[in-house]
């Protein structure tokens, strides 16, 4: 006889979304759903039971902003980096990518693309996973209406603002070649314009489709930093995070943020989200826009990079990344936006670039030189639940910011909380348990990581996808198990 449930897990305390408090519970998977949440449900009636008892249960983590496949082939960054995400707790791994050099390395057309995204993608991943694609190319501006109403990646960006005039890791790239534009194409605010009038052009021609039809934006301007850059290094006194903090300054942020504004209230479009904020000038602009422009709806998104490093940190060019590492103070007022409910979801920005290409090999030191980005999805949901717990922060905030908000802005209806009926997405932690970060600890294929060092309380122990144990205690179980979702679910 088959049982009500495939998988019972016993006397968790279960952390959900838009609610104020935790209960403890039980919790009954069948075919992949939550079926039934409460108490004392009988061992009997499961084919595997768990014993949850003095762990946290959370709904799978979100996270939202990833850059799986950029610094290695797509199909084997995919299998280490979402086993580093289920090491964070993280279900559902949501990559930002384009056309041009890194990822694929190809340019054109995304109905050759996005294809070849997927297939590399598939039986890949341990977590779900889902893609956000930019328009680079003007070509690409037809197929907006392909991704959003047959690839079901409705959310267009990255949108570099900065890569117009500017390398991704600073001075010495060569834009057109390395995002492969065609000769007649620039990549420039005119462009980013027209990203804007064609999503507000389907939002129109698609109104069940029009909350999921976004654009999202990496805000720096490229001629501040070009400015800047070369005044902090002709004047030769910053090194370090500092150095890249003040060549990439907030107020660059902050009028990129504008920018947006005033381009997507011209476009009609309704829906932006302003991308890793990271500064007390940045918030402030995107607050700004928002009552300046009630119509467009911002979506305001921190990185767990700028609420865990500062620019006193210790990490030299690992923590290199765009835009920067900031102040202090920048991060105490980030912190302020999260626990006062300003910021709406948290996010890793994951991009596992490896050693041997991050720091110059002849100058390893050379901030200049490093390249940006690196990974931490492993550390998502440990680390916010211990530096935000400590700073007053609910558990049932943190999943609000991991888990709950990311799926309902980019459509996952069906995750982000644990009910019956939602996709039984669940990470066990153990609120007590202390860590410190060690990079040899990690799944990412990365080998180093800007957080080394830092410690916390709340480890992550099991981690399940639609019921399926993919994460225990440490290391990988079963097979890459990962469904591409596609939105709106
Ligand atoms: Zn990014």
């Amino acid at each position: 006889m088959t049982k009500p449930f495939d998988l019972l897990i016993k006397n968790v305390r279960l952390v959900r979304p838009n609610q104020d408090d935790i209960q403890t519970t039980d919790i009954g998977v069948k075919d992949g759903k939550f079926a039934r949440i409460g108490p004392a449900l009988a061992t009997e009636m499961a084919e595997t039971v768990y014993d949850g008892r003095g762990l946290l249960a959370f709904p799978g983590a979100v996270d939202a902003h990833m850059h799986v496949g950029i610094y290695r082939d797509l199909a084997e960054d995919a299998r280490s980096e979402s086993q580093a995400a289920a090491q964070g707790g993280v279900t559902t791994a949501m990559t930002y990518i384009r056309t041009g050099s890194y990822y694929l390395n190809m340019g054109g057309s995304w109905r050759d693309f996005w294809p070849e995204v997927l297939r590399r993608s598939e039986g890949n991943y341990y977590v779900d996973y889902a893609y956000h694609v930019s328009p680079i190319e003007s070509g690409q501006l037809a197929e907006m209406e392909y991704l959003a109403t047959e690839a079901g990646a409705p959310n267009f960006g990255e949108v570099f603002m900065f890569y117009g005039s500017h390398g991704l890791h600073g001075r010495s790239d060569n834009q057109r070649q390395w995002l492969m534009l065609p000769d007649d194409d620039e990549y420039d605010l005119a462009h980013f314009d027209q990203i804007c009038r064609r999503a507000a052009e389907l939002q129109r021609r698609y109104p069940d489709l029009a909350p999921y039809i976004q654009v999202s934006f990496h805000c720096e301007t490229p001629e501040l930093l070009r400015a800047y850059e070369k005044h902090v290094c002709d004047a030769g006194v910053l090194t370090g995070l500092a150095a890249w903090h003040t060549a990439r300054p907030p107020h660059s942020e902050a009028l990129a943020i504008a920018i947006v504004g005033a381009m997507a209230h011209a476009a009609g479009l309704r829906q932006v989200n302003i991308l890793h904020i990271t500064s007390r000038a940045a918030m402030e602009a995107a607050l700004t826009a928002r009552a300046a422009w009630p119509a467009v709806q911002f979506g305001l998104e921190v990185a767990a990079a700028h609420l865990l490093l500062d620019t006193t940190s210790d990490c030299g060019v690992w923590g290199k990344v765009n835009p920067p590492i900031r102040t202090p103070e920048d991060r105490e007022y980030l912190w302020q936006k999260v626990l006062d409910g300003t910021v709406e979801w948290i996010i890793t920005d994951h991009a596992a670039c490896p050693q041997g290409m991050k720091a110059a090999a002849d100058d390893p030191d050379n901030i200049w030189l490093a390249r940006a980005g690196f990974g931490g999805t492993e550390y998502l949901l440990p680390a916010i639940f211990s530096e935000g717990t400590r700073r007053g922060l609910s558990p049932n905030r943190v999943a609000e910011l991991l888990c709950w908000n990311p799926a309902q802005r980019f459509g996952l209806h069906h995750k982000g909380d644990v009910a019956p009926g939602y996709d039984a997405d669940l990470v066990l932690l153990d609120p007590e348990a202390q860590w410190t970060i060690d990079p040899a600890d990690s799944l990412s294929a990365q080998e180093y990581t800007p957080f080394a060092g830092l410690s916390g309380r709340g480890q992550v122990k099991q981690t399940f996808v639609r019921g399926h144990l993919v994460y225990d205690n440490g290391r990988i179980v079963g097979r890459p198990l990962g469904v591409y979702q596609s939105r709106p679910g």
